[in-house]
């Protein structure tokens, strides 16, 4: 799985925009902000840590706002295993004062985010990246 994912700042939220290509045709995945911008162990992702969670709230998918802080829900590849994503975020910021991500990390989970608790039984990491800075 590759691909990229943008983060941009505007008034009102954060408007995340993703590209991913690789993904088992027709499935849908969990992707969510994860606590640590550490990928020390490469792909497993472990070391992400947990969802990224500063405001203590149960676990759940938008556009319910009791959701964990950038729980985006569920990417949906297309046939040829490829998915666009776009969404408004009103739960983070990249670097203000509510929930910044600059430096965390964004998670792609195997299977589809059910909204469950207490993380969304979303299953194994198939992708992992850090949240950084690059010219626009
Ligand atoms: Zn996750």
């Amino acid at each position: 799985v590759y691909g990229i994912f943008n983060f941009e700042q505007l008034p009102d939220g954060v408007l995340v925009k993703a590209h991913l290509f690789g993904l088992e045709p027709s499935s849908a995945h969990g992707v969510h902000i994860h606590q640590y911008g550490d990928l020390r162990d490469g792909i497993k992702g472990t070391k992400a840590g947990g969802h990224y969670n500063p405001e203590k709230k149960r676990h759940g998918l938008p556009p319910n706002k009791e959701r964990h802080a950038g729980a985006f829900g569920n990417l949906v590849a297309n046939a040829d295993g490829e998915a666009k994503f776009e969404f408004l975020d009103h739960s983070i910021s990249i670097a203000g004062v509510k929930n910044p991500v600059i430096g965390r990390s964004v998670v792609g989970h195997a299977k589809e985010d059910t909204g469950e608790q207490p993380a969304g039984n979303a299953g194994p990491r198939i992708g992992v990246g850090i949240i950084g800075v690059a010219k626009k």
